[in-house]
């Protein structure tokens, strides 16, 4: 990745999500003092994915560094729904956990949105909640999706207006495209949501005052199909042998963008440094 004279329009991602944590570790220790409560996220992990491991190795790590308990629950790949069911039900009730996170993808005979469903809304570190997505549906963003939820910090820290500018999402799945176009929305941007049926997807692209890709299709995104200015964060990950690419033509759209997310080391950070504040949010609103 080659950005020689552009590095001032590089959004650091690591260095917002310190930053978050930073706030995140002064909470803990708030809480800590008032109350002698330390925050707790459980994580669920079932079966032996290498890339899930990885996930919920990271997740662990940054609670290690913010003063969260981090406890790990594994299931075997042949576990039942009702394993897994019975398993939330127990987190759920447990008042030493605040926070519960269940690592996707699941194996293929689990129902993940069952599963999703059965955390209780005020311990859902994800946001992934029907509940606490219907509310932010309502502008009412409490528990919402991390990755979007750093995106607008992001956006806040660059000192980026979004009232009455057009914010283009390129990806519609529930955990990005959809709860961060709701996002846009309440912060009064004109939003348009494009996905692998829209019909000419530059034509779109091209209006964009800031536009997210959340695709997961390795370089969509080239200079062309971007007007000067544009405010670009890039989601998408693609694992090749080489390296880690993401969903924009990086070298070439840097030259028209005036600020844009690496891949690595853009969104990724911010959004495991959102997780962490889930997790104070649900312990300070616990009882
Ligand atoms: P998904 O895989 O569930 O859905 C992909 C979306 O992209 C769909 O809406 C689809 O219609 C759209 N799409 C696919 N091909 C397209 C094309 N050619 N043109 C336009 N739209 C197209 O999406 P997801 O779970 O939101 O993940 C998207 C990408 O973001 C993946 O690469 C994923 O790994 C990555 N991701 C990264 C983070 C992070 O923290 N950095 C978090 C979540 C997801």
């Amino acid at each position: 990745m080659s950005a020689e004279g552009y590095e001032s329009r590089i959004i650091d991602g690591k260095a917002l999500a310190q930053l978050v944590e930073e706030e995140v570790r002064s909470g803990v220790e708030e809480l800590e003092s008032s109350r002698g409560v330390t925050p707790g996220l459980a994580t669920i992990l079932v079966g032996d994915d290498p890339a899930s491991k990885m996930y919920v190795r990271l997740k662990h790590k940054a609670c290690e560094r913010v003063g969260i308990k981090a406890e790990d629950y594994l299931l075997p790949a042949e576990a039942s729904q009702e394993d897994l069911l019975a398993l939330i039900e127990g987190l759920n009730k447990n008042k030493d956990v605040h926070s519960i996170l269940l690592q996707l993808p699941l194996p293929k005979h689990f129902s993940p949105q069952e599963a999703m469903e059965a955390i209780a809304p005020a311990k859902d570190a994800d946001g992934f909640h029907p509940y606490n997505m219907g509310k932010l549906m309502i502008g009412d963003e409490g528990l919402v999706p991390c990755t979007p939820k750093g995106v607008i910090r992001a956006l806040e820290e660059y000192g980026v207006e979004l009232k009455g500018k057009n914010a283009v999402v390129v990806g519609h799945s529930n955990v990005v495209g959809k709860p961060m176009a709701a996002m846009f929305l309440n912060r009064n941007a004109t939003v348009s949501v494009c996905h692998v049926f829209t019909d000419d997807l530059k034509k779109y692209t091209l209006e964009a005052d800031i536009l997210v890709v959340a695709a997961g299709v390795k370089h969509l995104i080239k200079a062309d199909m971007v007007k000067e200015g544009v405010v670009i964060f890039d989601v998408g990950i693609t694992k090749e042998a080489d390296g880690v690419y993401g969903d924009v033509d990086f070298e070439n759209v840097i030259k028209k963008a005036s600020l844009i997310t690496p891949v690595p080391g853009g969104v990724g950070p911010m959004t495991i440094a959102m997780l962490m504040k889930h997790v104070l949010m649900c312990a300070e609103k616990s009882l």
